[in-house]
């Protein structure tokens, strides 16, 4: 699998970072994580057609994570030449109250955000496809946060959205090929529900993910050295800091 980093950050606008969104091509199907505003442009930018993608699992309903479910729903109502349906099949899950947050943008939108072909689903603890499996955990962020764990061609990726520490984390992040962690804040300024590097040292001091992508990145990190930090305390894993259009192989 193949995974690019659409936006590794927040929803404070920053210059290098958009909001959340990930492409995970699969070798049949494409799938985003997330949909943060600008999703669909870098999309368009890396050359992959909106049209193209199978699933969307959004993790939670801040608008950094789903704000682009407009924009990408409108153009897929109206693809070129515009008399033409959506041909493939898009599903798009979400947590608990997902229908209902779709519901409510419908009541906004109407049918300019209700394309032919889509459906839009509140996922259970696992779903089982014929190219991959994803199952979710609780997080600490919003009452009905979540994060995915997802397995395919015998690899497995865990993606946690955005989450403070809770110490199940490090029994789903033991032994993935790619762990795509938040650390939002430096430990000056954390916060409850999101993570900071003495986080996510206490999530590997129990875990042993191959590859650590981190990710969800406010300004204040990037004055921090947080690769020595974290090298410093755990010595065997590979981190990556996340930055825009980056692709990683899994
Ligand atoms: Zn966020
Ligand atoms: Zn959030």
């Amino acid at each position: 699998m193949k995974l690019t980093v659409l936006g590794s950050g927040t929803c404070v606008p920053n210059k290098n970072r958009g909001s959340s969104g990930y492409l995970l091509e699969l070798k049949d199907k494409k799938i985003l994580l997330d949909c943060g505003n600008g999703t669909t442009w870098k999309l368009e930018k890396i050359g992959i057609d909106y049209l193209d993608i199978d699933y969307i699992f959004i993790t939670h309903f801040h608008p950094d994570h789903t704000a682009d479910l407009i924009p990408f729903l409108f153009a897929t109502r109206y693809p070129y030449p515009y008399k033409e349906k959506r041909a493939k099949k898009l599903m798009i899950y979400g947590p608990k109250g997902f229908t209902k947050f779709y519901k409510n943008m419908q009541n906004l939108y109407g049918d300019w955000v209700t394309p032919h072909n889509v459906e839009v689903k509140e996922i259970d603890k696992k779903l089982q496809t014929e190219n991959f499996t994803i199952k979710t955990f609780k997080t600490v962020h919003t009452e009905n946060s979540i994060g995915y764990e997802l397995f395919s061609e015998k690899k497995k990726l865990v993606y946690t959205g955005d989450t403070g520490y809770f110490e199940e984390l490090s029994v789903i992040s033991d032994n993935v090929d790619l762990l795509v962690i938040e650390c939002a804040l430096p430990d000056k300024e954390k916060m409850k529900i999101h993570c900071s590097p003495s986080d996510l040292i206490k999530v590997l001091k129990k875990s042993n993910p191959k590859k650590v992508l981190l990710t969800h990145l406010y300004s204040s990190m990037d004055n921090i050295d947080l690769l020595g930090l974290l090298k410093n305390k755990i010595d065997e894993t590979e981190f990556i800091i996340a930055e825009d259009l980056m692709e990683i192989d899994v």
